[in-house]
Formats: structure tokens, sequence, C-alpha cells
């Protein structure tokens, strides 16, 4: 890859952003080496400097030295992006928003909540919970990513069965240019129809059309009652009907469905010595609901517990209703992420398919690779139709990747499915996008970044083929 015509940082840049955020300049090697490489520490960068600014006023300051110097910059979040999009590909200037984690108002009536983009998903969670409230998304990462970081992915996650996406509940977003101008787009209103719906543009940009500083987000009443299932099932066919079945019985309850293969409870149980309180199934479902009255949920799901193991769409089950308890089972889910970095390296895919197609793709991937992968293992939300593909081997190996790649994005795009459900394009998959994207909409999408970012400073290197950028 060629690095872009930009600047080379100098030692008058290096003073002049010192001046602006006195001792929130990090120019030591190995304080920037955590800045430069990614979650899943397969790509790094070689930024010379990361600043840490703690308001609006100072991103656009800085943001529009780099525009006036031709820098390239990186716009960086908590840093739990897994496509290479949140690190440096050359010697970008990275713009971390750690410091910017105020809270700005909240209206306890409605439920809109506005804060710095830097805020951690969790912390949010943990000071809407004073207010009987919470956040309608939730993910694996939510004790280091932040706000900004997921509305610039467009995350997922594991709520959104249930509260739908960020383009639904982001009300309002500020946005630094990448010429440093501020676009104040910072509605608290549920309705608003005068315009383009200009922050709907930077949800899912993944920091290529300029930094958001801050949010407002409508968050929901905090459930008063949460139960979880776990069932056993013996196919993949078997969860798509437990599935259907929990939608019949739950109804606007159910908030979570997900689904894990055999594969990924061996992982979590060998790499992180997690126990499953079922014993061994070739499929598990896990099911979740969030309701406000506990007798009845609990009475809901044991229905549905019932109703599963009778029409034999679940060999055995369990339901949790204990908070400590239901944490347990979700970790098994929510950690295999985690567990799977034990294994050496992870190749990982996100991928939208019809659920008719879902798992097929994993049998074909593992009957494709054979012994060239350590694992071939899969998870994910059946409920959004969103699978969770990843392979292992204890190095990364270039037989393994070609095999892999473009195989697993010419099989998605066969089934109309989406190459990348929620975890973005950024570094890693961004010249594929033409085959979950026509050619007019590519073209569309490079027209509307060279308006915004005529010079191509804003996170160079991600989303956009450089072909089409040119
Ligand atoms: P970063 O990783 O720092 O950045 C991600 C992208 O956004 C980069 O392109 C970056 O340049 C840009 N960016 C960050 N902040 C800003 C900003 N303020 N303005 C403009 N651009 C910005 N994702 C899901 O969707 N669903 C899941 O269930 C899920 N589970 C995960 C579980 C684990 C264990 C891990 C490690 C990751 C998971 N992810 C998931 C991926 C990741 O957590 C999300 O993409 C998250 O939204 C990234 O937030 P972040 O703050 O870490 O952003």
């Amino acid at each position: 890859m060629k690095r872009g015509s930009f600047a080379v940082l100098s030692n008058e840049d290096i003073a002049f952003f010192k001046k602006l955020l006195p001792g929130r300049v990090i120019t030591d090697e190995s304080e920037l080496l955590p800045y430069n490489t990614d979650w899943l520490k397969t790509v790094r960068g070689a930024s010379k400097v990361v600043l840490r600014p703690k308001t609006t006023q100072e991103v656009s300051d800085i943001v529009k030295y780099c525009y006036d110097h031709n820098l390239a910059v990186c716009p960086q979040g908590g840093n739990t992006g897994l496509v290479g999009g949140s690190v440096p590909v050359f010697d970008e200037v990275v713009i971390t928003t750690q410091l910017m984690n105020q809270i700005i108002s909240l209206d306890q009536v409605s439920g809109i909540l506005v804060c710095q983009s830097g805020c951690i998903l969790e912390a949010l969670d943990h000071y809407l919970s004073n207010y009987e409230l919470t956040m309608p998304l939730d993910l694996g990462a939510k004790g280091s990513c932040q706000i900004g970081g997921n509305v610039s992915t467009n995350a997922g996650g594991i709520r959104l069965l249930r509260y739908g996406s960020l383009h639904g509940n982001v009300l309002g977003l500020e946005v630094v240019l990448p010429n440093g101008e501020i676009v104040d787009c910072l509605t608290t209103l549920r309705k608003d129809n005068t315009g383009y719906d200009l922050k709907q543009l930077f949800i899912g940009a993944e920091g290529t059309l300029g930094i958001i500083t801050a949010v407002s987000i409508l968050c929901p009443p905090q459930p008063k009652s949460v139960s979880v299932a776990l069932l056993g099932c013996e196919t993949f066919d078997s969860i798509l009907q437990v599935f259907k079945s929990s939608k019949l019985y739950l109804g606007e309850i159910l908030s979570a469905f997900e689904f894990m293969d055999s594969q990924s409870m061996i992982l979590v149980k060998e790499n992180l010595k997690l126990n499953s309180p079922l014993v061994d199934y070739p499929f598990y479902a896990l099911v979740e609901c969030s309701g406000s009255n506990a007798h009845h949920d609990e009475e809901k799901l044991m229905s549905l517990l019932h109703a599963v193991l009778d029409k034999g769409e679940a060999l055995d089950g369990c339901i949790v209703t204990d908070s400590a308890k239901i944490k347990n089972i979700w970790s098994l889910r929510e950690r295999c992420a985690e567990a799977l970095m034990y294994d050496g390296y992870c190749y990982k895919y996100d991928v939208s398919l019809p659920l008719s197609a879902f798992y097929q793709l994993v049998l074909d991937m593992r009957d494709r690779l054979g012994a060239n992968a350590t694992r071939v293992v899969a998870y994910g939300h059946v409920g959004d139709g969103n699978l969770h593909l990843n392979i292992t081997s204890r190095q990364y190996s270039k037989t393994t990747f070609d095999l892999i790649e473009p195989f697993v994005f010419e099989w998605v795009a066969k089934y109309r499915g989406s190459i990348s459900a929620e975890h973005g394009l950024g570094l890693k998959k961004r010249e594929y996008i033409h085959h979950s994207k026509t050619p007019s909409a590519v073209a569309l999408m490079a027209a509307v970044k060279k308006t915004i970012d005529p010079k191509g400073i804003m996170n160079p290197y991600k989303v956009l083929p450089e072909s089409i950028l040119r």
C-alpha cells in the first residue's frame, strides 16, 4: 500500500499541538504503541503523535491545523474496532476522544441523553441506571468502547433486536468536519423533518467524514425484570424454530436471541475456563426477555421452554433470573471474541445472510479449510440475521488467508448478504465493498467523501477503495 501525499509531522507541528493541549500530547514511542495497534493485534500503524483534546473547540483547532498543513488524521475512540479502522495505517495524527467523557444533559422524562463522544458505553449505562434508564445498545466491548466509536461504526450488538439500530436511536450529532468547521446537529427532537438528515451520513462513516464530538441519543426505560434461557439444540434448523417460537411466546418482551455452535462453546470452555450449565449440544440458543413484571415474564419464558422441549425444537434448557447467573450465561456468548485470541491468529468475518443460508457458510468453510485452520467457529445475532464467522490458526498463514478470501465474500454476495453486518469496512474489508454495494452507490459515496473531505485527510485508507477516490 502506498502512503498518500500528506505532509510529514514536523517539530513545529508538535510545538503547535503542545501549546494547544498542554500535557495532552503523546510522542513517547512506548506510550504510542497501544494507539498504533488494534484490538485484534492484526494491524499496526506508525503514528508519531497522539492528541488528547477535551473540548469540541480543541478538536476543531487541531483538525483545522491538520487540514491547513495537509496532515492526515486518524480519529480513535476505545480502539475496540475489528476491521483495522481505528489505528493509523502510516503516520497519521491520532486524535483520541478518551478525555471527552462528560455528560452534557439528560431529560429524565423523554430519556434523551446528550454527552461527549468519548463516554464509555458501560459508564453511560451505569449513569442511566440511576434514573431507571438504559442505553439502547449493548455489546461485548462495552467496558472500553465509546459512544462516538459506536455511532461511527453504527454498532449493532445484542439489543438491536429490541431497540433497533443507531440510525433510529441517535437523535443528533455534533461533528468536526475535515476543515475544522463545527457542524451542530445536536438536536434533542424526536421529530425534525427540516431538510436532509445530515447526522445519518456520519453514523457508520467510520471517521472518514469528520470527528463526532457529541451525541444525543434516545434511551429506553431500564427493564424491571430480566430473565435468560440457554437451550441446547440438535441442528441449526432447530435454532431457527426456537427463534420463531420465541417471537410467538415472548412477543414484546423478547430482548435478545443469540446463537453459538458447539465449537464456540468448546472455545470458551477451553480458552477461558468458563462453565456452561448444559451438557454438550451441537447448537445453543441464548434467549433473553426483559419486561416490567418479573412473575409475568418468567411465566412466559417458562411456557416457551416447555413448548420448545415438547416440540423437540430444543433438547434441553435452563432458565436463570438471578443477575449473577445471567451474567455467567451471557459471558459464554459475549467472551467468544476474547477467547479466540488465545488460539493465536483470528480471521474475523461478520456477515448478514438470509437465515435459510446462515449456517451453510460455516459448513462450507470447514470443508474448504480442513487442517489449515485450528478452529472454524460461529456465533451471532440470529435475531438480526448476523453471523460472526471466526477462523483461527496458531499464526497468520497466507495459505489459509487465500483459502478464505475472497471466497467468503463471493459466497455472501451469491446470497445477496452483506460482507459487513455491523463491524464496518475499515482498512481490512474496503476493497470488497462492491460485493455488497452497486457501482453507482459506491460512486455516490466517493462523491460525498470528496465533497466533505476534498484533501482526503480524514481517516485515509479506510472504508472506500483507493481506486474510486483517485
Ligand atoms: P474505535 O475502535 O476506536 O473506532 C472504530 C471506528 O470509528 C474507526 O474507524 C475510528 O476512526 C472511528 N471513530 C471512533 N471514534 C470516532 C469519533 N468520535 N468520530 C469519528 N470517528 C470515530 N461491534 C458491534 O457492532 N456489535 C458487537 O456485538 C460487537 N461486539 C464486540 C465485542 C468485542 C469483544 C470487541 C472487541 C468488539 C466488538 N464490536 C462489536 C466491535 C467494536 O466494539 C465496535 O465497532 C465499537 O462500536 C467501536 O467503538 P470504539 O469506541 O472502540 O471505536
